[in-house]
């Protein structure tokens, strides 16, 4: 069936980025439809940030840039048409005040991830652009390298969009029952793009071994924890972490999975070291430890560990130091003594895999941004079509850093698909 409505501007993917698009697009004028494949917009949009949504970032765009890694000046453009005060001044109109919190994360007062999406639903259809939910875009129809139409399937069969302009903005791979399925790198694959390597990021770890299964469910605040990759420090971060089932997760790691995603890729030996007294050097370390063993000379060395570790940790530590448990203090070898303090400045854990990208935070890798003109957001190689959001090669770690860029180059792409037509 062809829809015998011409809409000057197709948006395909109703997340963040699309939903940017559309709206902009619309304000200016142009007749938009806005194609979302479930049955609602936003679903990834709605469990961000544990439900609570981490907008974006009270920082530079330097800073943006450099969380981005080797292709963060590919956003500059997209950032500075549509920045951290942009979006909150768009969400304040919308009834969503922002607030900003530790490490410069700004969350909406209200705390509300689905809130956040509803406003952002209710001003885009404000804007007039029309919205199809229920409809997975499977071919962009292009003749002599310019877009003319999409083809859609949905519940009543397929249907043919004509139009001059699409915005693909179909989101990463993870988290698929949110809709998010990858779809968009197998369209701009057939349009011609080169896609890269896609790969989770923002994904727990596995390691060997049965310690993290023992302290499953522990989190750990104000450690430190570092990337070695075939014995060369490559990374280290200082934050909270949590040990799984399977291995280890929590903020920090997730920081740091990229780079671990990219070395156990190549085949390199990976490990973490988790650093559990960071605020002390090895020197001043040991003297605390002098000190308390001093005090409780008398205690066996289970029960002085109660002041140094949570409890769950304290088997874990008597098993890998090999210090018998109820040896008394004064009775502990300064070798022994070396070794405790050793064990707890570097805990170090195998890292043999990482969880399927199903269940990571971000995608790595996609549509190759060389292929990109970084000022508007068009494909290099078919006219008229753009590109925003995930779907592209840019992934950053946690710190609302992601979302912004989804909104960032949303705006970018539905400013400048108005200008193209
Ligand atoms: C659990 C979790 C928590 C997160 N928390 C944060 C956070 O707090 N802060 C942050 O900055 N980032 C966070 N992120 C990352 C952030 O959610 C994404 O980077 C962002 O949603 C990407 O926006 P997008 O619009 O590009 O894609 P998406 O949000 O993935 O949206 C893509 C849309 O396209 C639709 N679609 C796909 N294929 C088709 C098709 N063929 N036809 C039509 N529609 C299609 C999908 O159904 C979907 O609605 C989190 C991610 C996860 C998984």
């Amino acid at each position: 069936m062809i829809n015998q409505n011409k809409y000057d501007v197709i948006v395909i993917g109703g997340g963040p980025a699309g939903i940017m698009a559309a709206g902009q697009a619309a304000l200016r004028g142009k007749k938009v439809l806005l194609l979302e494949k479930m049955e609602r917009l936003g679903r990834k949009l709605r469990i961000t940030g544990k439900g609570r949504c981490n907008l974006t970032n009270d920082t530079t765009i330097d800073d943006f840039i450099y969380h981005f890694g080797k292709n963060g000046r590919f956003l500059k453009p997209a950032l500075y048409s549509f920045f951290v005060n942009d979006l909150r001044e768009l969400l304040a109109q919308n009834g969503i005040a922002t607030i900003v919190e530790r490490g410069n994360r700004i969350f909406p007062e209200c705390e509300s991830a689905p809130l956040v999406t509803e406003a952002l639903i209710r001003w885009l259809e404000k804007t007039g652009s029309k919205i199809k939910t229920g409809s997975a875009v499977s071919r962009l129809n292009i003749i002599d390298r310019k877009i003319v139409g999409v083809e859609s399937l949905q519940s009543n069969g397929k249907e043919y969009f004509p139009t001059d302009a699409v915005i693909l903005a179909t989101g990463g791979k993870s988290y698929p029952r949110t809709g998010s399925t990858g779809d968009g790198y197998k369209l701009a694959l057939e349009a011609g793009h080169k896609i890269i390597n896609i790969r989770p990021a923002l994904i727990p770890l596995e390691t060997t071994g049965n310690t993290a299964r023992q302290l499953q469910g522990l989190s750990l605040k104000n450690v430190s924890a570092s990337l070695w990759k075939d014995g060369k420090k490559q990374a280290e971060e200082f934050g909270e972490m949590l040990f799984a089932h399977f291995g280890l997760t929590g903020p920090i790691i997730l920081t740091l999975s990229g780079q671990a995603v990219d070395a156990l890729d190549q085949k390199s030996i990976v490990e973490i070291s988790i650093d559990l007294k960071p605020a002390l050097d090895y020197q001043k370390l040991d003297a605390r430890l002098l000190r308390d063993f001093g005090e409780h000379s008398k205690q066996q060395f289970q029960t002085i560990l109660k002041s140094l570790l949570p409890s769950s940790l304290i088997p874990i530590c008597i098993d890998l130091t090999e210090i018998p448990s109820e040896k008394i203090v004064s009775d502990i070898t300064s070798k022994e003594r070396q070794t405790l303090r050793n064990w707890l400045k570097d805990l170090q854990f195998n890292i043999i895999g990482y969880r399927p990208i199903e269940e990571a935070i971000i995608t790595a890798g996609g549509i190759d941004v060389k292929e990109i003109q970084s000022k508007t957001m068009e494909s290099r190689l078919v006219s008229g079509l753009f590109f925003a959001g995930e779907v592209i090669d840019i992934d950053a770690d946690t710190g609302g850093y992601n979302l912004q860029a989804a909104f960032s180059t949303g705006f970018l792409a539905g400013i400048s698909a108005n200008k193209n037509i």
